[in-house]
């Protein structure tokens, strides 16, 4: 009565979910092993090895929590917040919002500081917010899929070391697209997401934390099982809403050789993971951060030669996220049908104050790539033709091409 899956074979061009590697759909029906079998383990442990690498950490815990990329956020927040805690959370979009929220969920005093949105913050600003508020956990986005900004982390990081702060970033857009160096830029806990640059399905949260905050998940363990001195501490702690599936210290006991069980890890998405990680070493971190700006610059040269208008300082764009400006009297909505009606391909709207002001068009991961950009300029073009918007038709698919071709002119050379 119900017909076989028969779904159309989309252009995605959107910050996430995107396009899968197709090895990574092919690893996925790789038969199951039980959770505690050796070969699984070894491909836990693999994994782990590969996190790694990706978050360019020498940290010890680097491990998926199953969930989707939020999942991640709220078992760091989660494991390291208590009842009264102070939070710094600078805000530049949606993804901000969500960081707050979370922490207020577990009882945090959150602070928060705003800016317009389509820019990021000036880390001095920052710094200087820090100093006043004296948080115990600054946390932030990194790429901020919703404005298509990518906020420079170094400073701030340095300066929440040198007052003892915690220092969480969201990466979960930026991973396998963008540079993210974990230890230089002195970030404690990271939390990166499968289903954009990794091109990944959606379904874990890679995160890596260090051993400062190792120590407090220890800490709390220890308070937990009634083996530290009753303290101030304490009667906090008996406060705390306590998850059991976002416990980090129960999930280190199980991605550490104890093999403690705590869930059933899911083991077909930790095939995939794995699969995409090693897509992703194959191709090298610099090659692959390489790649994504290519394609981004194309993108923008086609879209600038449109004579559509992009969205957001220039000077902080995420390059795996471009945001594009509704010309005025266009019905962004009505586009949108349409590309994804005529030509499959599907690209973004945005949220909150941008709703209905801007298109964001992703360039991530295995979507990232000369034939989908081609493909998204040629037919961008026709849809607002077709919408009487004022375009230079012919020249967006032209000036792309200038960018390929002189790229792989230099690379000859
Ligand atoms: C997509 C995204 C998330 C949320 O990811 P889910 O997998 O949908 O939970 C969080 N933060 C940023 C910056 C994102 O781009």
């Amino acid at each position: 009565m119900y017909k076989d899956l028969d779904t159309s074979l989309r252009t995605i061009m959107t910050p996430g979910p995107v396009e899968a590697e197709p090895r990574v759909l092919r690893a996925m029906s790789t038969p199951i092993l039980g959770q505690f079998d050796p070969e699984f383990t070894d491909i836990m442990n693999e994994t782990m090895e590969m996190l790694r690498q990706l978050f360019q950490t020498d940290n010890q815990w680097a491990f998926p929590v199953d969930g989707t990329s939020r999942a991640g956020i709220e078992a760091v927040l989660c494991s390291i917040i208590e009842p009264g805690d102070r939070v710094l959370v600078p805000i530049y979009g949606r993804f901000g919002h969500l960081l707050t929220e979370i922490a207020e969920r577990y009882g945090a005093d959150v602070v928060t500081m705003d800016t317009t949105w389509g820019k990021v913050f000036d880390p001095q600003a920052v710094i200087q917010e820090m100093d006043k508020v004296k948080p115990k956990i600054v946390a932030m986005v990194h790429g901020e899929t919703s404005t298509g900004c990518m906020q420079p982390l170094k400073e701030i990081g340095e300066a929440c070391r040198q007052r003892d702060a915690l220092f969480v970033v969201d990466a979960v857009a930026s991973i396998g697209g963008a540079e993210v160096k974990v230890d230089e830029w002195k970030i404690d806990a990271c939390i990166g997401g499968t289903q954009k640059c990794l091109s990944v399905p959606s379904g874990m949260a890679p995160i890596t934390f260090n051993s400062r905050v190792e120590s407090i998940l220890l800490q709390r363990k220890k308070i937990e099982r009634g083996l530290a001195d009753p303290n101030a501490q304490q009667s906090r702690f008996t406060r705390m809403i306590r998850s059991n599936y976002f416990d980090l210290s129960q999930l280190m006991d199980y991605w550490s050789p104890a093999r403690l069980n705590h869930h059933t890890e899911a083991t077909t998405m930790l095939y995939a993971l794995r699969e995409g990680l090693r897509i992703v070493l194959d191709e090298g971190l610099e090659a692959r951060f390489a790649r994504h700006q290519l394609h981004e610059q194309a993108l923008v040269e086609g879209i600038k030669a449109m004579g559509l208008e992009l969205y957001g300082n220039p000077a902080c764009k995420l390059p795996v996220v471009t945001c594009i400006s509704i010309p005025e009297g266009v019905d962004g909505e009505s586009v949108r049908s349409m590309l994804l009606e005529d030509f499959h391909i599907e690209i973004a709207s945005s949220f909150g104050p941008l709703k209905g002001k801007i298109w964001r068009i992703g360039t991530m991961g295995y979507s990232c790539r000369k034939k989908n950009v081609l493909h998204v300029l040629g037919a961008l073009e026709a849809v607002l033709i077709r919408h009487g918007a004022p375009v230079n038709a012919g020249k967006a698919l032209q000036a792309a091409l200038d960018v390929y071709h002189e790229a792989k002119s230099k690379a000859a050379l």
